[in-house]
């Protein structure tokens, strides 16, 4: 393969927007995807904001074809133990939605093929050097194949990974140590239809529960916890998943008439931010650049709108115009500092277990010397 002007590592949102952009605008731009993307992932709530993005990105009529289930609104226990409903016919953007997230992502990578972008499924990028122009980057294949390909430019799509970014010698710090387990659910035959089309978040004492209803018809169940205040091997088993449940009142009511049809999984879910979102010849997009706590519903738009944006920078830099890489660096410093109070604000309105350390922890700030990655 010869060399290209743009090499996006990671196939998520935030790389195919990116890609897309890029192709869209005639640059010769390569998605090595990871992952082969055809497994279950969680993350499904969209909320109405991303309509503008998907619009902005070309695929919202592609998007609106695939039928991802409307959302209407969030029901949270949080502050007291009444449920309280938050109804997007407020919003001006109309409902969100509860995606099939490998519809999601893979729909957002033939966008980008279609474009024009070479797109090359369960390919990582698996080093990368510096040349005079550029960078020398071997990609490897699921098959074990690799391949050394030149690009001018690297964009940082991995994820929480991050791995471009801290390969340049970025230091991603994270803030807290949050993990979420998560099992799907699916209705017995012959229980009432569960027509609750709303996000559902539950706080308790060790943290908080969410589960949102995908267009399968199955439930996503998610806890969000700190590593150390949990045994981690026993929520990773379906009993112990059930166990941990019998805590909640409100989303243990949601499933009644449910079964458990995975097994538990644990993923880290925690808030973490890059030194420096851009270098030389790179720049990090989505959760590398910024990763927020899922209570934000904000990783999506986030990612999508980081795509975008980096995308749309790029191109100018691959002109020799900055302007576009230091609005984006800008920007994401603001995108930083609201996510973080609006944070503040989520938790501090949870004032019911003031001395468990989930709670402490998120109410008096980050503790002294959190934890730091390097590459
Ligand atoms: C438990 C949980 C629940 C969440 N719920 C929600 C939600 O309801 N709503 C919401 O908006 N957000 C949610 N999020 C966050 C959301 O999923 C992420 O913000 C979003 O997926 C970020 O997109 P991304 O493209 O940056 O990264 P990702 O989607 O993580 O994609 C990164 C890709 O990079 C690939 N990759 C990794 N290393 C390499 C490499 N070396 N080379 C090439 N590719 C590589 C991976 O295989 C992956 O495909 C949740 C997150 C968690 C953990």
């Amino acid at each position: 393969m010869g060399g290209c002007d743009v090499i996006v590592a990671g196939g998520g949102p935030a790389g195919a927007a990116a890609a897309l952009v890029l192709a869209r605008v005639g640059r010769r731009v390569l998605l090595a995807t990871g992952a082969a993307g055809d497994e279950f992932r969680v993350g499904e709530s969209l909320p109405p904001v991303a309509r503008l993005l998907l619009r902005d990105l070309g695929v919202l009529d592609r998007f609106l074809a695939e039928c991802h289930a409307p959302c209407y609104g969030n029901v949270s226990v949080w502050g007291g133990a009444d449920p309280v409903s938050t109804d997007f016919i407020f919003d001006p953007n109309g409902h969100g939605w509860h995606l099939d997230r490998i519809r999601f992502d893979r729909m957002l990578r033939a966008a980008a093929r279609d474009a024009g972008a070479i797109v090359i499924p369960g390919t990582r990028l698996a080093g990368m050097a510096r040349n005079g122009q550029g960078w020398q980057v071997a990609l490897s294949g699921s098959t074990g194949a690799s391949e050394v390909v030149s690009c001018r430019w690297l964009i940082d799509a991995t994820g929480r990974a991050a791995h471009v970014a801290r390969q340049a010698g970025a230091v991603r710090t994270r803030d807290d140590a949050l993990i979420a387990f998560y099992c799907r659910f699916r209705q017995v035959t012959g229980t009432r239809a569960d027509r609750d089309s709303r996000t559902a978040v539950e706080a308790g004492p060790d943290g908080w529960w969410y589960s949102a209803r995908v267009p399968s018809g199955e439930r996503v169940v998610a806890f969000f916890t700190d590593v150390d205040l949990v045994d981690k091997p026993t929520m990773l088993t379906r009993a112990g998943f059930a166990t941990g449940l019998l805590g909640s009142r409100y989303v243990r009511e949601l499933l009644s008439g449910y079964t458990a049809i995975s097994t538990p999984r644990g993923v880290d879910a925690g808030t973490g931010h890059l030194d420096a979102p851009l270098g030389d010849r790179w720049v990090a997009v989505g959760d590398a650049a910024l990763s927020f706590d899922p209570l934000s519903s904000q990783g999506l738009v986030n990612a999508l709108f980081t795509g975008l944006t980096a995308g749309r920078a790029v191109d100018r830099a691959l002109d020799q115009d900055p302007v576009g890489l230091a609005d984006y660096r800008s920007r994401l410093a603001g995108i930083e500092r609201a996510y973080r109070r609006n944070r503040e604000v989520y938790y501090a309105a949870e004032q019911r277990w003031p001395d468990r350390p989930f709670w402490r922890r998120r109410t008096t700030g980050p503790p002294p010397g959190s934890p730091r990655e390097s590459g």
